[in-house]
């Protein structure tokens, strides 16, 4: 049997230090705020906005909430973005994708100051990354580095394998591992024969975005298998982008769905509010 990579208790493991650092902080007069913006009321951004509300609860940062309407204008956005930029009170801003189709993402991540881009999706938190220098790490790729750490996998000299390149999941979890010294492919649509260049990973990454498209057949005997993907099956559970039960026999360790990658996400971006007080 492999190892089950907890997330669940680790991401509450975090969430505990994260209290901690935040009680220390109050201690010296200092609050951590955290600015959560949502536009319209898409079901599921409405989950994770809740979700992300409780956890500040639970660590002790404050959070405000802007529920804006569906067709709230892309200038009305950021005005409310450069006004929370301004406020000193306010650590972080959160702002829940994806927007209504008339907004342009980029245009709104851009308008967070980079130095309360808590997701760290601005485009100089990736630079920062990319260059070894202190700034925010996207939240779901840090999550991952911590749940391979804390279980005891070596990152060092391995052959790491990521499926998919996106700009919040793929491209910074490579540079994450390459600045842990592994020794990183990124696989993506257009990779030829895919199931050889996954057959090298020592850490096999998954973020493909296709329900247990990854069968056995692409893992190698004893790999790690991380596995970002969620979805909902024919039988309306959760599973992810790995064929579990058919992994599972073939790996040393693996992340389950539920309870693998996804709590992580939002423990680092707790940690990653605790910690923007440094930063700013
Ligand atoms: P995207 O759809 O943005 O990216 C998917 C990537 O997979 C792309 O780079 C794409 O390549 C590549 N890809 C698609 N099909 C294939 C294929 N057949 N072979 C090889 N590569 C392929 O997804 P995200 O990165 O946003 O998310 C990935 C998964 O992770 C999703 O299931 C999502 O729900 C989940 N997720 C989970 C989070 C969590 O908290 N646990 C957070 C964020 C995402 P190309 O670039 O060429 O198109």
């Amino acid at each position: 049997m492999p190892q089950i990579i907890d997330g669940k208790a680790i991401s509450a493991q975090i969430k505990d230090e994260v209290k901690e650092k935040v009680s220390q902080l109050k201690e010296q007069g200092i609050s951590v705020c955290l600015a959560v913006i949502q536009v319209g009321n898409d079901p599921a951004s409405s989950v994770y906005v809740g979700n992300k509300k409780k956890a500040c609860a639970y660590v002790g940062i404050e959070s405000l909430s802007y529920e804006l309407a569906e067709e709230t204008t892309q200038e009305e956005l950021l005005s409310l973005i450069r006004e929370l930029n301004q406020k000193e009170e306010v650590n972080g801003i959160l702002v829940q994708l994806p927007l209504p189709g008339h907004i342009d993402e980029n245009a709104v991540i851009g308008a967070i100051d980079p130095r309360k881009d808590v997701d760290g999706f601005h485009p100089q938190s990736v630079g920062t990354l990319c260059i070894g220098q202190p700034g925010f790490v996207s939240c779901t790729p840090a999550g991952i580095i911590e749940l391979l750490k804390r279980s005891g996998v070596k990152i060092a000299g391995k052959e790491c394998v990521v499926i998919g390149r996106s700009n919040i999941v793929g491209k910074p979890m490579a540079l994450l591992l390459l600045r842990e010294n592994g020794t990183v492919t990124v696989a993506h649509s257009k990779t030829e024969n895919l199931k050889e260049v996954t057959a090298r990973a020592d850490i096999l990454i998954v973020a493909v975005g296709k329900p247990r498209m990854i069968t056995a057949e692409y893992v190698k005997e004893g790999a790690v298998v991380i596995d970002v993907g969620i979805h909902r099956n024919e039988n309306n559970k959760l599973c992810g982008d790995v064929d579990y039960e058919d992994v599972a026999p073939v790996c040393s360790a693996i992340t389950p769905v539920p309870g693998g990658v996804g709590p992580m996400t939002i423990a680092m971006l707790m940690y990653n509010c605790a910690n923007s007080v440094s930063l700013q």
